[in-house]
Formats: structure tokens, C-alpha cells, sequence
């Protein structure tokens, strides 16, 4: 209680710190415009944070999707890669002035972001949600509305397992892999390079995301190597299909 009070706290202050940076600019022009033009007051604008991307707390401890996924990789790939980007996006917002105040804006302007930006903030992106799609003694087939989704789209749980993996495996270099659900309702998979994901107005499969694997080599490499498709194999046990359906 005390631990999440302090932490809503620190994300207050944290607010308060980017109104009070970003708008002062905006409010001090906006004052002198109005005293230069015209004598009658405007009414105050209210004043809109940039967007900050915060990095979620790990769902579960770093050993807990053991022997699927070991713990040193969850430690590495949590407190190293995934908040390296998150450092990275946010000082690019700082550094290019980005105004964007949602994550939605900022994927749906992707094409118009410099390469920082769009990487990290892509990387700070993928990173939270595919936390939350892996969960311990996940796997299995799912049911309910996800089991209909993906059967009335693949025809079968075993059809879609098998083009889902065939997109991570043939991703070549970095990037990740994807089930999606598009503008038509339709679900779909489709890879996407580097940290590039579905919400980019860049990106060549868009719609909204109920799935995602890291084939990155840092997801998997101390454990499997050059195996790629071990990996995957295996990470079909801790895949969280009540995140999925939430996500539906
Ligand atoms: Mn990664």
C-alpha cells in the first residue's frame, strides 16, 4: 500500500514536472500575443503533458517462466534493453519537443518521427505489453471468444499456432511477430522489423494488437542460441491467453 502510494506520488510529480516544462513556453507567448493584439482576455488554455512512456512493473518474478524463458535473459531484457528504451523515447520527446499526448498519437505519426523516437519508442512500447501476454503456467489452447476469433480466422488452434510461428522464424534479423485484429474486425498475423509494431502509420501490418513475440536475438540467445524455433516452441507454454482476450 505504502510502496504504491509512493510510486502514484512520484508519477504525480512527474506530471507536474513535464506540464510545468513543456507549457511555460506556449503560456508565456500565448500571454504576449494577447497583450500585443488585443485588450480583451483570452481564457487560460489548458495545459497538455507530452506524452512520457513509463516502463510497467515485471508481472512476475524474473525466474518465473522457467525453463521456458531463463531468468538471467528476463533480468537483461527487463532492466537493460527494455529501459534503455524507455530512457531513450523519453529524452527524444524532450529533445524534439514532441508534442503527441497519447501513445496512440505518437505510433499513428511513426513515419514522421527521427529514427529515435520511433525505435524506442517502439521498443518502450512492445516491451510492456509483451510482459503482460506471458504469464507462468501459461500455454494451452485458448478458449472461449479467443478459441472463435482464431478458429473462425485460421480455421484451427493448430493452423494459426503454425503461420504464427512461421512469422517469427522467418522475421529475418530483429523484430517480432504478431496477431492482430485490423480495422474489419479481422484477425491476422504479420511480423514487423526492429521495434516497429502495428499501431505505426509505417508499418505494413496494422491493427490492433492481441499478441506479440520478441525474436530478437537479447529474448533468447544465453538460452538457445542460434535455436530460434526452440525458443518459440517453448514460449508457447507461457503465453497468457487471458491477456489475449482482454486485448480482443
Ligand atoms: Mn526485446
Amino acid at each position: 500500500m505504502k510502496t504504491s502510494r509512493r510510486k502514484f506520488l512520484e508519477q504525480a510529480f512527474k506530471a507536474s514536472a513535464v506540464i510545468t516544462s513543456a507549457a511555460t513556453p506556449s503560456i508565456l507567448k500565448a500571454a504576449n500575443t494577447v497583450s500585443r493584439t488585443s485588450a480583451r482576455p483570452e481564457p487560460a488554455k489548458t495545459a497538455v503533458a507530452a506524452l512520457q512512456f513509463s516502463q510497467i512493473a515485471l508481472p512476475y518474478k524474473y525466474d518465473a517462466l522457467e525453463p521456458n524463458i531463463d531468468a538471467t535473459t528476463m533480468d537483461i531484457h527487463y532492466n537493460k534493453h527494455h529501459t534503455a528504451y524507455i530512457k531513450n523515447v523519453n529524452e527524444e520527446i524532450a529533445a524534439q519537443k514532441i508534442t503527441y499526448t497519447t501513445e496512440k498519437e505518437f505510433f499513428a505519426h511513426a513515419s514522421k518521427l527521427s529514427a529515435k523516437a520511433r525505435n524506442n519508442g517502439g521498443g518502450a512500447w512492445n516491451h510492456n505489453f509483451f510482459w503482460q501476454i506471458m504469464k507462468p503456467n501459461g500455454g494451452g489452447a485458448p478458449t472461449g471468444k479467443v478459441a472463435d476469433a482464431i478458429n473462425g480466422a485460421f480455421g484451427s488452434f493448430d493452423k494459426f499456432k503454425e503461420a504464427f510461428t512461421k512469422e517469427g522464424t522467418t522475421r529475418f534479423g530483429s523484430g517480432w511477430a504478431w496477431l492482430v485484429k485490423d480495422s474489419s474486425g479481422k484477425l491476422k498475423v504479420g511480423s514487423t522489423a526492429n521495434q516497429d509494431n502495428p499501431l505505426m502509420d509505417s508499418s505494413d501490418l496494422k491493427g490492433t494488437p492481441l499478441l506479440a513475440l520478441d525474436v530478437w536475438e537479447h529474448a533468447y540467445y544465453l538460452k538457445y542460441q542460434n535455436k530460434r524455433p526452440d525458443y518459440i516452441n517453448n514460449w508457447w507454454n507461457v503465453v497468457n491467453w487471458d491477456e489475449v482476450a482482454k486485448n480482443l
